[in-house]
This record gives structure tokens, C-alpha cells and sequence, in this order.
């Protein structure tokens, strides 16, 4: 019987996810377009100076920019790509996970999951995915369509708040740890420590 054994299933899932990512690059712009009206930030950030929902505009009719403003107050409004450069510096650019890296540490996680017989094939998907896109955080980012960038920031980031241009935000478990452990080899005692959280992620994590 084929694709039985976990290394292989491992191994397939594997070169699925990396052409998802791939695929993300080459479809681009015909995804940019389906997924125009979905704002990046869209329901995620709450304004620091009076409490409402920040809204994502563009500046004028012919503004090539989408700026996030509040309409209730002065907090005056930020160029969209201001704030997901300052998500960059603090957080998209911190881990870099090599396709070797991700690879063996998804080895390590079959090796697991056969031990304990977990046979949860979503959630070892969404984990393998979110592993993927983890270890390649900067580069989803550009890549992906606004649902999918959605869909990661409201995975990662909770409590968003703006004000004087800056985002000021929570990361959520387990990503904070995650993204604050460099050494990769600790991520899977994290990942595993923290497989109730992925459980609930599944459904979010297909969509993206
Ligand atoms: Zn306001």
C-alpha cells in the first residue's frame, strides 16, 4: 500500500505546501484582483485614541495607497505598508526557516504523532502549513493575496491598537513563542505543547 508509511505522507504534503507558496507567486496578480475588496487589516485594528474600528481607504479616488484612518477622531491616518513594514522589522523578518529546517522539523513531528498515534490528518496539514509559512513569514507576506494575509494576521496578532502611526498589538499563543525561540529545534516541543490551539486554527488555516 503506497503513501502509508509517515515520511512519505510527510514528504508529499511537504512538496504540496511548497508549491501552494510557489503558486502564490505565480497567480499573484490574477488573486490581487479576486481578493481586491478584501483589506488586509480588515476587522483587525481598533483605533488607540478613541476605541473604534479602524477602516482601510484609499486616500483619494486615483491613491494607488490604501491608508488606515479612524472616522471618529484625529488619530491621524498611516500609509498601509508603513504599518506592515513596522510588522516586518518587529515581526515577519525574525525567523527564516531553510526548506531543510522545515523538513526535518516536520520529521520530527510525524515521528511524534505516530507515537502517539494521532491520525488527525487536518490538523497535521494545517500544522505543516503553518509551519511552511512560518519559516517563510516575509516572503507569504509579499506573496500571498490580501484574503490570505488576512486571515495570517488575525492568526498571529490580537489587541491591534494604532495610534500616531505606530501599531501597538498582542502576539498570540503559540506564535509568541514560536517567534521568539530562533533555535527551530525547540519549535517542536512548542508546536506539540500547543496542539489544542492549532485544533481550533484548522478551518482558518485552510482558507488561507
Ligand atoms: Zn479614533
Amino acid at each position: 500500500m503506497p503513501h502509508i508509511h509517515g515520511n512519505i505522507i510527510s514528504k508529499d504534503l511537504f512538496d504540496r505546501v511548497q508549491e501552494v507558496l510557489d503558486s502564490k507567486h505565480q497567480e499573484g496578480k490574477r488573486q490581487q484582483q479576486l481578493s481586491k475588496h478584501i483589506y488586509i487589516f480588515r476587522g483587525l485594528i481598533t483605533c488607540g485614541c478613541c476605541g473604534h474600528k479602524v477602516f482601510s481607504d484609499y486616500c483619494t479616488k486615483r491613491s494607488k495607497y490604501m491608508y488606515l484612518r479612524c472616522y471618529h477622531c484625529k488619530n491621524p491616518s498611516v500609509n498601509e505598508n508603513m504599518i506592515l513594514q513596522q510588522l516586518e522589522e518587529e515581526v515577519f523578518s525574525k525567523i527564516i526557516l531553510s526548506n531543510q529546517e522545515i523538513k526535518h522539523l516536520q520529521d520530527e513531528l510525524d515521528k511524534h504523532f505516530e507515537e502517539k498515534r494521532i491520525r488527525n490528518t487536518e490538523l497535521k496539514e494545517a500544522i505543516l502549513k503553518i509551519v511552511v509559512i512560518l519559516g517563510n513569514l516575509s516572503l507569504f507576506m509579499q506573496q500571498s493575496d490580501n484574503k490570505a494575509k488576512n486571515i495570517l494576521l488575525s492568526l498571529l496578532l490580537s489587541n491591534c491598537t494604532l495610534k500616531d502611526k505606530k501599531l501597538t498589538y498582542t502576539l498570540n499563543k503559540p506564535f509568541n513563542y514560536l517567534l521568539t525561540t530562533p533555535n527551530h529545534k525547540e519549535w517542536k516541543d512548542i508546536i506539540i505543547k500547543h496542539l489544542k490551539e492549532f485544533k481550533k486554527m484548522v478551518l482558518m488555516i485552510e482558507k488561507m
